[in-house]
């Protein structure tokens, strides 16, 4: 282990901990939901910091959806969130585009699905591919070559139930062949629970595939990288040293937090256990842990 932090606290004064930052991110999936349903005591633990003044922003990086997207997916769950608090790494790609002057007159080809087609859309930008992409077998012939669109200026992977080989090998040429053509991914993932009976491939191995193919790593614009994080800071106005980051993942959430100079509270009602928290091999130590968010209704000072 990296003696560089101490090791996470159980959290005890959920008080003292609200009471120490303006702002709360909250991841989603682990946090907030689990699949398709809410986690236990989440719109009373909501309600009460906006209550208290608290700003409230959810940061998922599940690509498959867009921001609007998910604002519905809040309100089936009953919770009063709007669009514009919600950061999907769906959402990251077209304001990373954006922050960068990404020319409109370039394409991106997607690997991923409706999210990011959707934000592309909505940012004004050309794309191709998506899920439809290279479903269709194709016949190779000896002397067989495919073809690439030389305006793609960026290829971006994100998770992607429909990946297949020609997507993989048109990503490829992009990248390979057009000058200066950006690789983004949206997340890397290992796993995701698409049943809660296991653990699915997630987005780092599509992520992986083009990689390895490319012999290039890519550009991360969701959980752990900084962009999003600086980007939700800027257009907030919000200091990172009064935010709280609070997820259900190490690698991904804690980090992200731990990147931006933020708070960080780890809740053990997603993927991780308090068993992995404390494993020696886990060098990476939020500063708080605690099972779900609804402690913050019952943990006052001793
Ligand atoms: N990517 C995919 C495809 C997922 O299904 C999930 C979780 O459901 C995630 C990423 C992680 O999402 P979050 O960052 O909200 O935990
Ligand atoms: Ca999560």
């Amino acid at each position: 282990r990296m003696a560089t932090r101490a090791l996470a606290q159980p959290l005890q004064n959920a008080d003292e901990l609200i009471n120490s930052v303006e702002t709360f991110i909250f991841d989603c999936d682990g946090v907030i939901w689990k699949g398709d349903s809410l986690i236990e005591g989440v719109p009373e633990t909501l309600d009460m910091l906006r209550s208290k003044g608290k700003r409230l922003v959810f940061v998922t990086n599940n690509s498959t959806k867009s921001r609007k997207q998910y604002g519905k997916k809040f309100e089936t769950l009953g919770l009063n969130v709007s669009a514009e608090e919600i950061f999907a790494s769906s959402f990251a790609v077209a304001a990373y585009l954006k922050s960068i002057d990404f020319p409109k007159d370039k394409k991106v080809y997607v690997i991923g699905e409706d999210g990011i087609l959707k934000e592309l859309e909505l940012a004004g930008y050309q794309y191709l591919g998506g899920p439809e992409d290279g479903g269709k077998k194709i016949e190779l012939k000896p002397g067989f070559l495919m073809e690439h669109d030389e305006d793609v200026g960026a290829v971006v992977v994100g998770f992607d139930r429909y990946f297949n080989y020609y997507k993989i090998q048109y990503g490829t040429l992009c990248i390979r062949e057009n000058p200066g053509c950006l690789f983004i991914a949206t997340n890397r993932d290992a796993v995701t629970h698409l049943t809660d009976a296991q653990e699915w491939a997630g987005g780092g191995s599509m992520v992986g595939a083009l990689s390895g193919s490319c012999q290039r790593e890519p550009l991360v614009v969701g959980k752990p990288s900084t962009f999003m994080m600086d980007y939700l800071a800027n257009e907030f106005g919000i200091s990172k040293s009064q935010i709280c980051m609070v997820g259900d993942r190490l690698d991904t959430d804690i980090l992200f937090g731990q990147n931006g100079g933020c708070k960080t509270l780890l809740v053990l009602s997603g993927v991780t256990s308090l068993s992995t928290l404390q494993s020696p091999n886990n060098s990476i130590q939020p500063d708080f842990y605690t099972n779900k968010i609804s402690d913050f209704l019952s943990l006052k000072a001793a």
